[in-house]
């Protein structure tokens, strides 16, 4: 097992690409911590992990309020005593033109996407730094984080920002022993984009601009996820993983 004994939170545990993580760190020996605003997936995930005989503690959290993430680190601290993996996942993307784009928002995206990012992870690496764990920290950043996409400004923004962010602390945490990549999906089939797969001309644009030509699991992100979190990525850190089935290698 790749991470037995490892103590991981997955932020957006509940459903989509941080569920499947969760589940599959779970299957790898982790004791597994999930959060997310909704109960009733939260719930869900916990049973199918428990049913696996995995173990895993569900929080409600809101990943914008500094408050709310304090009480879910130390949830966690308090049962398991230290965090050695640390998924920030949780993440929104709702597409609106430049031109139209009010202000709440952006404000909101870049709330839960960035702000959320450091909230979370400032308070993770202080508890690492703390206990100096050789700990593994993955954003769950995008392609769109790398190239840019119309009518997505605020989202591709908030991503480029979490790249850059995991890039500045792999530097001043590298002398720590803590490492921290950033994961870039493309296109995953999970509620997020379920808009876009329910609109037939929407998808068959985008499966024309994917080489492989269809869309990925949430489980092809948690095996790319467990790589960034064990042992085998330790010279890794600083990195965006670009995981979509070739899509933004292509020109046109
Ligand atoms: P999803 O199915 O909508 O799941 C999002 C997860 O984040 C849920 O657990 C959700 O639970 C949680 N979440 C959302 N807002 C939150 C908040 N304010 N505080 C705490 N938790 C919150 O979406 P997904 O597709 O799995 O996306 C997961 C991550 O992957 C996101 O960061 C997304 O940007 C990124 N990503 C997705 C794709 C894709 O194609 N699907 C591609 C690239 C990157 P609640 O709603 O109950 O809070």
């Amino acid at each position: 097992m790749r991470l037995a004994g490892k103590i991981a939170l997955v932020t957006g545990g509940s459903l989509g690409i941080g569920r499947a993580i969760a589940i599959r760190f779970a299957r790898e020996g982790a004791m597994v911590a999930i959060s997310g605003r909704g109960k009733a997936a939260l719930d869900e995930t916990a049973a199918i992990i428990r049913d696996q005989s995995g173990e895993v503690l569900a929080f409600e959290s809101d990943v914008q309020h500094v408050d709310q993430v304090n009480a879910l680190i130390d949830g966690v601290l308090h049962k398991w005593g230290r965090i050695d993996v640390l998924v920030h996942n949780a993440g929104i993307n709702a597409p609106v033109p430049f031109l139209e784009m009010p202000l709440e928002h952006w404000d909101r995206h870049m709330n839960v996407n960035l702000r959320g990012t450091f909230l979370v992870s400032q308070r993770v690496c202080q508890e690492m730094a703390k206990r100096k764990l050789q700990g593994s920290i993955i954003f769950m950043s995008s392609v769109n984080g790398l190239a840019a996409e119309a009518n997505l400004a605020h989202y591709n923004a908030s991503k480029g920002g979490m790249n850059l962010l995991a890039m500045t602390i792999a530097l001043e945490l590298a002398p720590l022993g803590i490492r921290i990549n950033a994961l870039c999906p493309g296109f995953i089939e999970t509620r997020l984009t379920k808009p876009v797969i329910d609109d037939a001309p929407a998808i068959e644009h985008y499966l024309r601009s994917i080489p492989m030509g269809r869309v990925g699991q949430p489980e092809e992100i948690a095996d790319a996820a467990l790589f960034l979190a064990s042992d085998e990525s330790r010279y890794m850190t600083g990195h965006c993983l670009v995981v979509d089935g070739g899509q933004i290698v292509k020109l046109s």
